[in-house]
């Protein structure tokens, strides 16, 4: 089965190569606020129109521009008027890719609406601004865009762009996106698609239980902590906050300070990408088989606390141990019916009175066992997913 992954890597443009990219994401921006101005009208008029099923394809109800009749208009098109001219200037592909982007945000918004698209709510696609915190643009296959044979990024009216490899890619990447972040600094996101590569066949199984007081805490009862090198990230984003807290509004220090925090938020997210790819190669390498509890049924039994930063931080990594497993070949399951975990103890099944958060250690009266909370909970869930199995 092919799986596509996104690798990303530093790049470090000179000043000729930043004002060309500038210049590109300024051309993106624009084909996609001018399609935006096309096909919102439309949509407002024939929202009047009633539900879809409601509407016949005649009378006044009117087609939706799609990307293929804009791009005629708003690239094509467009590059002939002296209005905007200027497009002719970058390549065309991420001007089309942006327009094929489009649709699929009204898709997805759409979808959305009626239910078809599961999860968070999807918003109607908005204006870009150059104030935006993120700009990119995307390279497809059929841009003359590739990588040389001394390593540097060739892109297309841009130049040769240095790239800082970080780690190998595994196969020939199917597109680039060029990404600025609201920190100033740019990367290359490449699309790869792999084959599976299995592992050798191994016999461990582990339960995983994502805890508050330890990242995870394993089934044989090892304890993982957030390592020394994101905590010390986390520490320097508190102190820049802390020093933009107190700078005053409107000041040209606190956009200093403003940038700092980017930076240092930046900063944060990869040193916590980087530990979750540790610990999901490491897991996935050593065990056959990998369970972890439902976030979701989790998030009912801690409602208030520490949520946003820790939920968001499990998901991306269960999504890593998801896809790592698949391509690996191994068993990976969440435990997804309604399990108290911390209430169930793993040596007799007995279940216990709920406990409060503080209670770390508690012992089954039923069968007199002592369980650590959390290496007990982890122990459960490798019980009930090789029972789902
Ligand atoms: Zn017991």
């Amino acid at each position: 089965m092919a799986v596509q992954l996104r690798y990303q890597y530093r790049l470090y443009p000179d000043e000729a190569q930043r004002a060309a990219l500038a210049r590109l994401f300024g051309c993106v921006r624009t084909v996609w606020n001018d399609a935006l101005v096309q096909v919102k009208p439309v949509k407002a008029s024939n929202k009047l129109l009633g539900p879809p099923k409601a509407r016949t394809a005649e009378g006044p109800y009117q087609r939706v521009p799609k990307s293929p009749d804009l791009s005629r208009e708003l690239i094509a098109g467009a590059k002939k008027t002296p209005q905007r001219e200027w497009l002719d200037q970058v390549s065309a592909v991420p001007l089309q890719q942006v327009l094929r982007d489009a649709d699929k945000a009204w898709a997805a918004h759409e979808d959305s609406k009626t239910g078809q698209r599961k999860g968070p709510k999807v918003g109607h696609p908005k204006f870009k601004s150059r104030r935006d915190h993120r700009q990119s643009a995307r390279f497809t296959a059929n841009a003359k865009w590739k990588i040389t044979p001394a390593g540097k990024l060739s892109l297309p009216k841009i130049g040769d762009v240095k790239v800082t490899w970080s780690r190998d890619l595994p196969s020939a990447p199917t597109s680039v996106t060029v990404v600025k972040d609201a920190a100033g600094r740019y990367f290359a996101s490449f699309v790869v698609e792999t084959g599976d590569e299995p592992l050798p066949e191994t016999t461990p199984e582990v339960g995983i239980d994502l805890g508050l007081t330890h990242f995870a805490v394993l089934s044989d009862g090892t304890k993982i902590a957030n390592p020394r090198f994101l905590r010390r990230a986390e520490r320097k984003l508190k102190k820049a906050q802390r020093i933009l807290s107190r700078k005053q509004e409107g000041s040209a220090n606190r956009d200093k300070a403003r940038v700092k925090v980017a930076r240092a938020h930046a900063k944060v997210a990869d040193a916590r990408r980087e530990f979750h790819h540790q610990l999901s190669t490491t897991l996935i390498r050593e065990n056959q088989g990998i369970y972890v509890e439902d976030l979701a049924v989790k998030g009912l039994a801690r409602t208030r606390l520490a949520k946003s930063v820790h939920d968001a931080g499990w998901a991306a990594f269960v999504h890593m141990l998801e896809y790592k497993a698949r391509r690996c070949g191994r068993t990976f399951a969440k435990v997804s019916r309604f399990l108290p975990s911390s209430q169930t103890c793993s040596e007799c099944w007995a279940v216990d009175a709920p406990k409060p958060l503080h209670v770390r250690e508690w012992t089954c009266k039923a069968c007199t066992t002592t369980h650590d909370r959390d290496v007990n909970s982890a122990r459960v869930v490798l019980a009930a997913g090789r029972a789902d199995r």
